[in-house]
């Protein structure tokens, strides 16, 4: 969507198609980090942006082993907002394909599911989509796969997936927000696990990180225990887990890490995450797949604006976007197995020796705040604007 706004905006010809009839989807990442927010400040749109309803984190804190640890301070980031906001993805999709609309030259198909592409000569020349009206040829000069991270387009490409091991899942559930609770999202570690509360208004989008294929464990041994588990990481949902009271109430999403090893080939590349899937861990991998718009709008929007681009150009942008996204992957991996399943330290209270830092020298904490924040090679709005 966000590729799809930058090209119209300089004039190109866009057609953008989502196999959904909506973007209602539940427990997608919702965060829209400060790199992101810079770049809707550059496209002039962030006072509105800002009116949308979102909540606002400026600090990152965690509670690992019992004790309350400031993991990140997005206050002092050279960026006009200094917080992460939260705001459903389903509204920020509406909101910047309601601005695309405005650009003569972007049209948006909904329920087009694209099944295949169409290759002529050994060159991508379009994409063949299922429609409500039944099967529809679109025809371009230029296919950008930016169907997330099972990818059909990747796939018909016959594009080399290198994937990374990951060790976790996550199950995602909402529970009731009162309002006594913490006044902002947290991350409970213990020993290994992880419990992740984020604030959305109302309720909590709760997080809970299980060992790899362990759902149908946790099944069998039965929702009590689950709540037990719940309960003994984050102790303020005691009187509400029963909420939780069928398991049709929570959501398994299964994590990956990947990389194609070449994210192109003729008339076809491959941005955000069907190029390079994202573990949730720092909540990063929107943003990712937008810097990745950004900077394929930057080096592609002039050329395309005189016809079609060749492979030569692809590869820019894969050199451009590649190493921030495998040094972020690697942290992601990083993460994995020493913080999340990480293990356990000998003393109940005792804290790992970064969170001990981070806890006692402030200034550490713009580190992760950066990190977080902002991430390796921030690209800026470059692309023309008709
Ligand atoms: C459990 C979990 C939690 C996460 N939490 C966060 C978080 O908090 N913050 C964060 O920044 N990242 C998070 N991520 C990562 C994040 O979701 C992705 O990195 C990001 O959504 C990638 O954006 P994208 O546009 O490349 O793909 P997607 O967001 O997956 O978008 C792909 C779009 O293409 C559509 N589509 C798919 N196939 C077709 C088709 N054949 N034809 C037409 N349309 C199609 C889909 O409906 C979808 O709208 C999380 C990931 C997981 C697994």
């Amino acid at each position: 969507m966000m590729l799809g706004f930058l090209l119209a905006r300089a004039g190109v010809q866009v057609v953008v198609l989502e196999k959904h009839a909506d973007f209602l989807r539940d427990f997608r990442g919702d965060t829209i980090h400060p790199s992101t927010l810079e770049l809707m400040y550059e496209l002039d749109l962030l006072e509105e942006f800002l009116e949308q309803p979102h909540q606002e984190l400026a600090e990152l804190r965690g509670v690992i082993n019992g004790q309350t640890v400031p993991i990140a301070d997005f206050s002092r980031l050279p960026t006009h907002c200094k917080f992460i906001a939260f705001m459903p993805q389903w509204d920020f999709l509406n909101f910047l394909s309601s601005h695309a609309k405005h650009f003569p030259s972007f049209e948006l198909r909904m329920e087009h599911e694209v099944t295949d592409l169409i290759i002529e000569n050994n060159r991508v020349t379009g994409v063949r989509a299922k429609t409500p009206d039944g099967e529809l040829d679109v025809r371009s000069d230029l296919v950008f796969g930016a169907d997330g991270r099972s990818s059909t387009v990747r796939d018909r490409a016959g594009f080399e997936v290198r994937q990374f091991g990951v060790p976790i899942d996550v199950l995602w559930m909402r529970i009731s927000k009162h309002e006594e609770d913490p006044q902002q999202g947290l991350g409970f570690f213990q020993h290994g696990k992880l419990v992740v509360l984020l604030d959305r208004g109302d309720y909590w989008q709760c997080g809970y990180v299980i060992p790899k294929g362990a759902f149908d464990l946790i099944k069998a041994r039965g929702l009590s225990q689950f709540h037990d588990e719940l309960v003994t990481m984050a102790g303020f949902l005691r009187d509400r887990v029963a909420e939780l009271d069928d398991w049709s109430k929570i959501r398994l999403l299964t994590v990956q890490i990947n990389r194609l090893r070449t994210w192109y080939r003729e008339g076809l590349l491959c941005i955000g995450d069907a190029a390079h899937a994202m573990s949730p861990a720092g909540g990063v991998g929107i943003n990712l797949a937008i810097q990745d718009a950004v900077a394929a709008a930057n080096l592609l929007a002039e050329k395309l604006r005189q016809g079609p681009v060749s492979i030569v150009d692809f590869h820019k942008v894969q050199r451009r976007r590649e190493w921030p996204v495998a040094l972020i992957q690697r942290m992601q991996a990083f993460i994995h197995r020493h913080v999340v399943t990480g293990r356990e330290t000998s003393s109940k209270s005792s804290l790992p020796l970064f969170p001990l830092l981070l806890k006692h020298f402030p200034i550490l904490r713009q580190l992760p705040a950066r990190f977080i924040g902002i991430g390796p090679r921030p690209e800026h709005v470059c692309s023309p604007a008709a």
